[in-house]
C-alpha cells in the first residue's frame, strides 16, 4: 500500500525529499489524479494504489516499404493511460502515415487512439537540412471506464493498423467505424459495442463521425456518440453490419410504463417524454441505455421494447425486470452518477457466476449505496423487485418492504439520494 505521501511527491503535491509531518492536501490530491467532486477516500486509495500493464504493437510494412515503428500502450487500473507511438524512415522516400493502435477486450470493449503525422527519407537530404527520420507522439488521459473494466482489460489485446502513403494523405481511409468494425470481426467474433477514444485525435474522430440525431447507421450498425466513445447497437436478431433505418423502432415510456415504474422509483425518475425505449441492443444482444445528444435518454431494450412490461428472459426472469434494470441506469444518468459506454452484463454475468466473479455479487447490504458499482445498483434495485433469492436472501418476497436491502429503494433510489 502506498501513503498519501509517496502519492503526493509523485504527483508534484510534495516536496522531495518530504517535509515530516507537513499537511498534505486530500482535495489537491484528487483533483491533481483527475478526480472530481465529491471524492470518497476508497476512490481516492483506488487512484493512489493501482496496477498497470503495458501493450507493444509492431508497425508491420511489406519488404520494400522502409517504415516501421511501434506502439506502446499503458493501461492502469485508476483509469489513466499513457500511449506511445513512434515511427521510423529508414529508406529513401518521404511518408505520410495514419497510425491507429486499438485495443480489444474479450467482453467487447475497445479503445481507440491515432496518430497521423509524417517522416522524412533520404530524399529529403539537403546541404543544411538532414531528414527527420523518426516522429514521436505522446499522449496521457483518464477515462473511467478503464477503471470501471479493470479485469477485463488487464487481459485484452493491442492491434495496429497503419495506411500510409509517399505521395500524400489523400485517400485515406477516414470510416473509423469500418476500420473498428473489421479489427472486432478479427478478435471478438462480433461481440464488441463501445468504442472508447484515447487521445485528442481519436476523440475528434469518434467525435465527428457525422450523425444526425443521437444516433446513426454506419456501416449497417447504429451506432450511438457519447462524448469520446460510441455505442455501436444492433437491433435485436438482425446481423452485424445489416441494420437498415426501417428496422429500428422507438418510442416514450408510456403511461401504463411510467405508472408501473413510479411503484419502484416514487417520482425520482425524469419525465416519461424523455425516457425512449427502442429495440437496439448492443452488438452481444445485451441491453443498454444512454444519454442521447438531445437531452433524451434511450433505453435499448432489445426484443423486451415490444412489451416491457410482459418480457421476461433467462437473465431476467421476472416480467418487466429488466425495464426496471434499465430505469436504473436512467435513474443514475438523471442523478450525474452514470458512465455512458457501460453496458449491462447481463451475458458475462451468467458467464462469471461459474467462476463467482460476478459483477451483480454485490454482498450484503451495509456499505453506502455510492459504493455500489452501477451495475450492482441495478442488480440491488431489479432483484429487490423480483424477489430473486441470493445467498442474503433465500426467502423473499418480490418488493418487501421488510427485505433487508429495501432501505435502498426508500432512502437512496425514492430520493433521489447518491
Ligand atoms: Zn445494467
Amino acid at each position: 500500500m502506498k501513503s498519501f505521501r509517496e502519492a503526493a511527491i509523485r504527483e508534484g503535491l510534495s516536496r522531495i525529499p518530504p517535509v515530516p509531518d507537513s499537511p498534505i492536501s486530500a482535495r489537491k490530491l484528487a483533483q491533481r489524479v483527475g478526480l472530481n467532486p465529491p471524492v470518497t477516500f476508497t476512490d481516492l486509495i483506488a487512484m493512489i494504489e493501482f496496477e498497470e500493464q503495458t501493450f507493444h504493437g509492431n508497425l508491420v510494412t511489406p519488404t520494400g516499404t522502409a517504415l516501421g515503428g511501434s506502439v506502446d500502450l499503458t493501461l492502469r487500473s485508476n483509469g489513466k493511460f499513457d500511449i506511445q507511438f513512434h515511427i521510423h524512415d529508414s529508406g529513401i522516400p518521404d511518408y505520410d502515415f495514419q497510425v491507429r493502435a486499438i485495443f480489444t477486450t474479450s467482453g467487447g470493449l475497445v479503445f481507440v487512439s491515432q496518430y497521423n503525422g509524417h517522416v522524412e527519407g533520404t530524399e529529403s537530404t539537403s546541404l543544411t537540412h538532414a531528414p527527420n527520420r523518426d516522429s514521436n507522439h505522446q499522449e496521457s488521459g483518464i477515462n473511467p471506464l478503464i477503471r470501471a473494466n479493470w479485469l477485463e482489460i488487464k487481459k485484452g489485446q493491442l492491434w495496429i493498423t497503419k495506411e500510409y502513403s509517399a505521395t500524400g494523405l489523400s485517400g485515406f481511409v477516414q470510416d473509423v467505424a469500418k476500420a473498428v468494425l473489421d479489427v472486432a470481426a478479427i478478435s471478438v467474433g462480433g461481440a464488441l459495442g463501445v468504442v472508447i477514444g484515447l487521445g485528442t485525435e481519436a476523440s475528434q474522430l469518434l467525435r465527428g463521425l457525422g450523425l444526425d440525431g443521437p444516433f446513426g447507421v454506419i456501416a449497417g450498425v447504429v451506432v450511438f456518440v457519447a462524448g469520446g466513445s460510441i455505442v455501436m447497437a444492433i437491433v435485436a436478431g438482425a446481423a452485424v453490419g445489416s441494420v437498415t433505418n426501417a428496422m429500428i423502432r422507438q418510442r416514450e415510456l408510456s403511461p401504463q410504463e411510467s405508472a408501473f415504474a413510479a411503484r419502484i422509483f416514487g417520482g425520482s425518475l425524469p419525465p416519461a417524454n424523455q425516457i425512449v425505449l427502442t429495440n437496439l441492443s448492443g452488438l452481444g444482444g445485451r441491453a443498454f441505455t444512454i444519454p442521447g445528444a438531445d437531452e433524451k435518454i434511450y433505453v435499448n431494450l432489445g426484443n423486451a421494447f415490444y412489451e416491457p412490461l410482459q418480457y421476461h428472459s433467462d437473465s431476467y426472469p421476472t416480467h418487466g425486470q429488466v425495464l426496471i434494470h434499465e430505469l436504473v441506469h436512467v435513474w443514475q444518468i438523471k442523478h450525474n452518477t452514470f458512465l455512458p459506454g457501460t453496458v449491462c452484463a447481463s451475458i458475462v454475468n451468467q458467464a462469471n457466476n461459474i467462476v463467482g466473479q460476478s459483477v451483480y455479487v454485490y454482498g450484503p447490504p451495509g456499505p453506502a449505496w455510492g459504493n455500489f458499482n452501477l451495475e450492482a445498483q441495478a442488480a440491488i434495485v431489479d432483484q429487490w423487485f423480483a424477489g430473486t433469492k441470493t445467498v442474503v436472501v433465500p426467502n423473499r418476497t418480490p418488493m418487501d418492504g421488510n427485505d433487508p436491502y429495501f432501505g435502498y429503494i426508500r432512502d437512496n433510489i425514492r430520493n433521489g439520494q447518491t
